[in-house]
């Protein structure tokens, strides 16, 4: 079968490789549609995890089941179903423990295009079919469900990490898909007041529909500086990373509340360290906490999260700027991706 691969470090490109097969408790689904993720730029361009060479990239789709295993109870060939992109080892003991993402390892719970080919190939391999895909509903489009794969479960974990609750007020540094999303979740779970940080107008306009109140452009000056004023120099309850680099840790200490709660779920694809201000930190006693998280994958959150667009209580068609028909554009799609226009905020490609 064809996919569209990593092939080493800076390069990209087709490849061939033999059709998975599906163990016991798995299945094999043919893509419906795709979409690339930031993530994968991270992975391919700047060298920020370990390099793979010839895998097959991608990890958010939407398919149809071609293929299960003798042991998968609630599928079969011919239905539609959400992948998320994590797809934890269901008996591990970290998650017993409530940590599925690190099922086997840290960050184990992320296999595809990281232990195991990724979802840009003609079929893909899904572990433990029964807790790690959900059915689309009816009236969810794949175009839409494919966002529940990644971004909506990504910026829905940084809310959730943050402990957003109602009347406060919180900080989305990155308004990205991922950002706009815990823009959305922070606002679903009662927030008052969100201040939304990115430049790109596109994304702006979205923001303001997920519901900030606020916007921070970080090209016009330090954004601890632009909040604190906004702020009368007052710590806002809770910030969000979604985007930046490194620096946005500082600044993110430098905003927050006593006691208040920083949630990353940012990729840090380079330096070294995060630094955390000393005296910001309340010289060590500041009871802010400090938490960064990998999306949770499996049935349940796809199933509960599919019912938030089925009954209309979230809308992920603004994020869909760029639509291509066609497995073959999966290439332009994380090009585009790879250098962020001004106008896009997540392309997607039906097959
Ligand atoms: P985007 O690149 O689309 O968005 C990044 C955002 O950050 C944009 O709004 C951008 O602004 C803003 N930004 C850039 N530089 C700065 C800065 N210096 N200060 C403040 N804001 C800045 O990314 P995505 O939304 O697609 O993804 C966000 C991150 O989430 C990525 O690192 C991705 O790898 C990661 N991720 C993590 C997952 C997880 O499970 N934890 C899962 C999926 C993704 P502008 O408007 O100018 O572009
Ligand atoms: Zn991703």
């Amino acid at each position: 079968m064809k996919g569209f691969a990593m092939l080493k470090l800076g390069e990209v490109g087709w490849i061939e490789k033999e059709k998975p097969t599906a163990g016991p408790m798995d299945a094999i689904v043919r893509p419906l549609a795709l979409s690339p993720c930031t993530s994968d730029v991270h992975t391919v361009w700047e060298s920020a995890a370990s390099e793979k060479r010839n895998i097959i990239m991608g990890h958010e789709a939407v398919g149809e089941v071609v293929e299960v295993g003798s042991l998968v109870k609630d599928f079969k060939p011919g239905d539609k179903v959400i992948v998320p992109a994590i797809t934890p080892d269901w008996g591990a003991v970290a998650s017993q423990m409530g940590y599925s993402q690190h099922s086997n390892g840290m960050l184990g719970g992320m296999k595809f295009s990281t232990s195991k080919d990724g979802v840009f190939g003609e079929f893909f391999h899904v572990n433990e079919a029964d807790g790690n895909m959900a059915i689309l509903p009816d009236n969810v489009s794949i175009e839409e469900a494919v966002m529940l794969t990644d971004m909506v479960p990504t910026g829905f974990h940084g809310a959730d990490n943050a402990e957003v609750s109602y009347g406060e007020t919180i900080a989305v540094i990155g308004i990205g898909p991922v950002g706009l999303m815990a823009v959305a979740g922070s606002n679903l779970r009662g927030a008052a007041r969100i201040f939304a940080v990115g430049s790109r107008p596109v994304c702006v306009e979205a923001a303001k529909k997920y519901g900030a109140t606020d916007i921070v452009n970080y090209k016009d000056g330090d954004i601890s500086d632009q909040i604190k004023e906004a702020m009368k120099g007052r710590g806002v309850d809770k910030v969000i990373i979604a985007g930046g680099g490194v620096e946005t840790f500082e600044q993110a200490v430098k905003i927050i509340r006593p006691a208040g709660i920083i949630s990353n779920v940012n990729y840090f694809s380079s330096g070294d360290c995060i630094k955390i201000p000393r005296v910001a930190w309340g010289l060590g006693m500041s009871h802010i906490r400090i938490i960064g998280g990998l999306m949770p994958g499996g049935r349940k959150n796809m199933e509960y999260l599919s019912n938030l667009l089925k009954y209309k209580k979230l809308d992920v068609t603004p994020l869909l700027t760029h639509r291509y028909k066609g497995f073959e554009h999966i290439e332009e799609a994380l090009l585009l991706m790879k250098n962020k226009t001004r106008d896009l905020i997540k392309p997607v490609v039906t097959i």
